[in-house]
């Protein structure tokens, strides 16, 4: 592959150019995110570190997906899930928080473009079964579908489906449907929720979580409860397969 590295650390840009080139890969470094936007889109990979010393990642990606579909894994020492989130709904293939091996890069990349091969006639998106109550699984390898009841998620995609429709949830919503279906029967405090689907220094006032549990609980009806214990914080419980949805939908 051709690939544009963007990152303005040479101490993790050297090797990772030696690793790329030891498996064949041909690397053109950018050290700033000017620089990044100057060396256009004809690649056929763009690795992109989040923290340039000029423009912000998540801006560059913004502005190279303004008018490109070029594949792009961001790389970042952040790994906070909003961070990923966001950085996924900009239209990232992947995120890949540092440190990592040269190996595990390799393997995200291939995997990235084993996923949009398969994924190239847009006819077929394999999530469109056409049938209400079917979930069909991504062909992509290694790829794998987290179910609770009738709630799929799709934990690399940050994708949801209900009854095997599929749910669009705002960054925050998923973030927080993510982190809470994740440990199941649990009474998880305000502050922890706050700290790692908001911000890790979160003070003030947690109203925005009562509102993203309402948004949530609306949206999935009796598939999934949440409920809250005064004071405290959350308990999420999931409801069992079977579902009551009248036959004739
Ligand atoms: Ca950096």
């Amino acid at each position: 592959m051709r690939v544009l590295l963007v990152e303005d650390d040479p101490v993790i840009a050297e090797p990772l150019e030696r690793g790329m080139k030891r498996y064949g890969h041909t690397v053109h470094r950018a050290a700033t995110g000017r620089e990044a936007l100057r060396a256009g889109t004809a690649w056929d990979m763009v690795l992109l570190d989040l923290g340039l010393p000029d423009i912000d990642g998540l801006d560059v990606c913004r502005q190279l997906r303004a008018d490109s579909d070029v594949s792009l894994i961001m790389i970042s020492a952040r790994d906070s899930e909003a961070d990923k989130v966001v950085g996924l709904e900009l239209g990232a293939d992947d995120y890949l928080v540092k440190p990592f091996l040269v190996r595990e890069l390799i393997a995200r990349m291939r995997a990235v473009q084993r996923r949009r091969a398969s994924a190239s006639p847009p006819a077929q998106d394999p999530f469109e079964s056409g049938r209400p109550g079917v979930v069909i699984e991504l062909p992509a390898p290694g790829r794998t579908l987290d179910r609770y009841g009738r709630v799929v998620l799709d934990r690399q995609a940050h994708r949801v489906f209900l009854d095997g429709a599929e749910v669009a949830l705002p960054p925050r919503e998923y973030a927080l449907l993510a982190f809470l279906t994740a440990q199941p029967d649990v009474l998880v405090t305000r502050e922890t929720i706050m700290s790692s689907v908001w911000d890790a220094n979160w003070f003030g006032p947690t109203r925005t979580l009562d509102t993203h549990v309402s948004a949530l609980r609306h949206k999935f009806g009796d598939a999934l409860t949440i409920e809250a214990v005064r004071g405290v914080g959350f308990r999420l419980t999931i409801s069992p397969r079977t579902t009551t949805r009248p036959s004739a939908s």
